[in-house]
Parts: C-alpha cells; sequence; structure tokens
C-alpha cells in the first residue's frame, strides 16, 4: 500500500452507499479520502422470522419506525399521507438493504449527452451479476412468470447482484444478506479502505464549509462534539435525502423535485408460497412509468394489520413506479414534502389493476385481494444533471471543488432499480473531479513559478535601477 497522506491533496467523502463507495474507491490514491458515514458499521436483522411474526402477533409492532430498535441500520420516515420511506444508515447505505436487482438504467442520462458505457463495462467486470436464480424459482413465481409472458408483458429474470453458490435463498435480502452472497457497496469500500482511505462512522455530516467561492471542508458531529473536515474536494454521497439537506444547511439551494419510486404490494393469500423463502423479485415486468416484480412485503408483513397471517400464506406482487418529481427535504429535521400527483395515482391505479388481473388468473378469488403499505426507497433527483452539465457533471452553482454523486443528480425518476446507474455516475463524477483537480493544481503551480520569476524578474530590475 502506497503512503500517500503526506503528499495527496484531501477529500472528504460523505457516505459510503452507493455513490459514496464508488466515488471514494475511484479516488484514494490520487487523494488522501476520508469517508465520513453518518450510520455505523452495518449488521444485518439477525432476529428470526418466528420471532417477528410473534412480536406482530402480540401487537407491538405498530410503527414502522419501530424497526430501528431492532434493526439500525433501516431508517423509516413518513411524509404526506403516510408514505413511508426507507433508506440504509451505516456502512454501504442502502445498498445493504437492496433486493440485488442489478439493472442498467441510464437511458436519461444517456439522452442528454453523458455517455457511461465504460463505467459500466467496468462494473460488468467488478460486480457480479446473474440470472442463474431461475432454476431456482418456487412454483408460484414460474406460474406467474409465465402468465406474464402469455399476457404479452415480456417479463424477464432479474439480473442479480448475488454470487449464488453462497446464496441460501433465505429471502432475507431487504434485512442485510447474512450469507455475504449479495453484493453491496461495502466491498468497494473496503477497496479504498486497502489503499489507504479513512473511514470515520458515526459522523453526521451538518454542512459544508465554503470560504471565498471554494469549500474549505465539511462540519460534523461525531458523538456530542462539532468537528471540522479540512478537505481539497469534498463530494456529497449522502444519498437523495441526504445530500439535499447538507446542501441547503449549507447555503446552496436545491430543486423542489423529489422523486421517490412509490412501492405498492397488491398480495393474496396463497397457502405454501413460499415467497418469504426465495431470491425477492425474481423476474420484472417493465411497463411504461411502472415496474411489476413478485416480492416478499417485510414491511406490510409486518406492520401492516391487513397482512396478519403466516409468512407462508401469502403471495405478493410489487408495483414499482416512476413518480413525478415534485417534493422536498427539509434542511433540518425529518419531515418530507412528498405527495402522490393526480397523475401518479392514475399510474398506480392501472398497475394495481393489472396485478390484480394476474393474481385472479392465476386462481385467486378477487374478493381476497388486499394491498400493502405504500412506501418508497430510491429518493433522488433534488439537483438534477441537465444537458449543460454533461461534460463536467458539475452542476453550476456548486463551487469548484464540490461534488455530488449520487441518486440527487439523476435527472429523472426511473421506477427502477438504480443501483447500478448510480454507481457508473458517481464512477464517473470521481474521475471528472480528479481531472478537474489535477488541472487545477497544475495551474497553481505554473502561477506559482510565473509569480517566482515576477519576483526575480522586479528584483533584478531594481537592482539594475540602483
Ligand atoms: C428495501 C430497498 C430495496 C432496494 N433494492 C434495490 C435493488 O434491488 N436494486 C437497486 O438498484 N436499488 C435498490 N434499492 C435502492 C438503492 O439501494 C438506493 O437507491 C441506492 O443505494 C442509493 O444510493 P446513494 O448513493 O444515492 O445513497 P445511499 O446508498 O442511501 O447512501 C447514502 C449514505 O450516506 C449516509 N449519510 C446520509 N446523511 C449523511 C450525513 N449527513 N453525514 C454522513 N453520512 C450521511 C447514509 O447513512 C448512507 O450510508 C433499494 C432500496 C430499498 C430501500
Ligand atoms: S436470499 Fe441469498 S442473497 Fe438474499 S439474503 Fe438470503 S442468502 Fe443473501
Amino acid at each position: 500500500m502506497r503512503d500517500v497522506s503526506r503528499v495527496a491533496p484531501r477529500a472528504i467523502v460523505v457516505g459510503s452507499g452507493a455513490g459514496g463507495a464508488a466515488a471514494a474507491r475511484e479516488l484514494q490514491g490520487t487523494y488522501q479520502v476520508t469517508v465520513l458515514e453518518a450510520g455505523r458499521e452495518f449488521r444485518p436483522l439477525g432476529l428470526p422470522l418466528r420471532w417477528m411474526q410473534r412480536l406482530r402477533n402480540w401487537g407491538l409492532l405498530v410503527d414502522e419506525r419501530m424497526i430501528r430498535l431492532v434493526f439500525p441500520a433501516m431508517r423509516v420516515r413518513r411524509s404526506a399521507e403516510g408514505l413511508v420511506h426507507i433508506n440504509g444508515a451505516g456502512t454501504g447505505g442502502t445498498t445493504t438493504l437492496s433486493a440485488g436487482n442489478a439493472l442498467r438504467m441510464d437511458g436519461p442520462l444517456r439522452e442528454m449527452g453523458i455517455d457511461l458505457d465504460q463505467e459500466f463495462d467496468e462494473l460488468a467486470r467488478e460486480v457480479p451479476v446473474s440470472t442463474a436464480h431461475q432454476r431456482n424459482w418456487s412454483e408460484p413465481a414460474r406460474r406467474l412468470f409465465e402468465l406474464c409472458g402469455a399476457a404479452g408483458l415480456a417479463p424477464r429474470p432479474t439480473p442479480k447482484m448475488i454470487d449464488l453458490h453462497r446464496c441460501r435463498r433465505c429471502g432475507r435480502c431487504v434485512l442485510g444478506c447474512p450469507h455475504g452472497a449479495k453484493w453491496d457497496s461495502r466491498r468497494f469500500l473496503d477497496d479504498a479502505l486497502a489503499g489507504g482511505a479513512r473511514l470515520v462512522t458515526g459522523c453526521s455530516v451538518r454542512k459544508v464549509v465554503i470560504r471565498g467561492g471554494r469549500a474549505a471542508g465539511v462540519r460534523a458531529r461525531v458523538g456530542m462534539r462539532s468537528v471540522f473536515f479540512p478537505a481539497d474536494l469534498v463530494v456529497l454521497s449522502a444519498g437523495g435525502l441526504g445530500t439535499p439537506a447538507i446542501l441547503e444547511r449549507s447555503g446552496i439551494h436545491c430543486e423542489p423535485r423529489l422523486s421517490v419510486d412509490p412501492v405498492l404490494c397488491v398480495a393474496a393469500p396463497w397457502p405454501g408460497s413460499r415467497q418469504h423463502h426465495e431470491v425477492p423479485m425474481p423476474f420484472v415486468v417493465q411497463r411504461p412509468g411502472y415496474i411489476i416484480s413478485p416480492y416478499f412485503d417485510y414491511l406490510s408483513f409486518l406492520f401492516d394489520r391487513r397482512w396478519r397471517r403466516a409468512a407462508d400464506g401469502v403471495l405478493a406482487l410489487m408495483i414499482k413506479l416512476a413518480d413525478s418529481e415534485s417534493g422536498r427535504v427539509p434542511a433540518r429535521g425529518s419531515r418530507l414534502d412528498k405527495r402522490l400527483t393526480t397523475e401518479d395515482r392514475r399510474r398506480l391505479a392501472e398497475a394495481e389493476a393489472l396485478c390484480r388481473d394476474l393474481l385472479v388468473r392465476l386462481g385467486v378469488d378477487p374478493a381476497d385481494i388486499f394491498l400493502g403499505t405504500l412506501n418508497a426507497g430510491h429518493p433522488g433527483g433534488m439537483l438534477p444533471l441537465t444537458a449543460a452539465d454533461a461534460a463536467t457533471l458539475h452542476p453550476a452553482r456548486l463551487p469548484a471543488n464540490l461534488y455530488v454523486a449520487d441518486a440527487t443528480l439523476l435527472p429523472h425518476s426511473l421506477g427502477n432499480p438504480p443501483i447500478l446507474t448510480i454507481l457508473a455516475l458517481a464512477k464517473r463524477v470521481a474521475r471528472v473531479a480528479r481531472a478537474a483537480g489535477d488541472e487545477r493544481s497544475r495551474m497553481a503551480k505554473e502561477l506559482r513559478i510565473d509569480g517566482k520569476a515576477a519576483i526575480r524578474y522586479s528584483e533584478t530590475g531594481r537592482k539594475r535601477a540602483s
């Protein structure tokens, strides 16, 4: 390992999720990187399902926000209309809670001239992705897949960032993989740490300190202390909810364009479904404005009264919606301002009708169908890239040495799994930031040399004159 700490400029990366880990890994070496992470080291939820079920049946699980008591890495908040927002708060960010879906979703970026082919090619070598889980699908998953095919919905097995040799098909992906089979961004974080980066956990960044139009560092809360971390480069990757709040507290305003990809499950009683014991979201139907995929909904199962039945007796289809870009994150506090628009409701109703139809075709009595809790876990879009930013990936309102590398940059809601796209984008942002930093130091060096020459010239000039 090369010791760059004495010679390299300092970079602060805020957050260790998809964007943060990818950026830190890319920057470490050229910079001495310090990753500041608000959460602690990630641990999967250890509680067995039968215990969760017992707690629920005893009526002890009354509010989704209680999950933090047993699972600190999962943060839950509510916004207007009871929409429940979930994100990860620990090393690995929200990637540790993912269902392992690995879809390339850079269409909107490509349309504005951002070509991430090189980054996706690299990711194909770095993140193992496979659809071989198909051979282990449960009977209901197989039948639903066939039904979707017969209905002309073009279902496809979901590419998964899961090492299937290690996967025990426990179905607990969204609670953190207990068997190390699912890829999450801690792998990139570990690479950065192996290269010499530092990690500070339990460190919640409050604001970027801006002096003379440049980011001088960040101020953060570590325990009871307020600590200043100086930096030559600051990269914000605190996620679609964390980054806009930091920017607002730093006096940089974001756009009220929060999108979250709302999720609603349409479920039915189905004895012996085994859905909670297989890789979640085994296949996906991609429709304009939403996707549909089989999914055991832990959130509804634990906290929604309509789901009070045995885990093995429920079969559900998830709708994930590409919502309208409208909503905001407050600079302080946890109350989000996010509502579904009339168009969102219309699209959700269309998707719900399709799910109901599929379940009825499978043999479900329409009267037995019930819904889950409306929730969301893909926040982003509050500092959206525009065509004008295509080359720099650096929105003009940011100081030259302050970058954003996470879902905050996404120009539109995807209604699809975003991890792979955020990884590619964050890699590129880090490269652009590094190149811009190299250019700045080259110019500063030239200025210093020119300055010294000018001083020598004026000194000799004075000498001659005297
Ligand atoms: C249940 C669930 C399942 C999902 N499944 C999938 C899937 O299968 N495939 C997929 O592609 N996507 C999935 N997603 C979405 C995906 O995980 C996120 O969109 C993605 O991780 C976002 O990346 P990010 O870098 O923007 O933020 P994050 O990964 O959320 O990382 C942000 C990090 O910043 C930290 N942070 C926040 N504020 C501060 C602060 N002030 N100071 C310091 N640190 C801070 C957080 O603790 C966190 O570690 C899922 C999401 C959920 C909730
Ligand atoms: S289903 Fe496989 S990848 Fe998911 S948590 Fe279980 S072992 Fe890990």
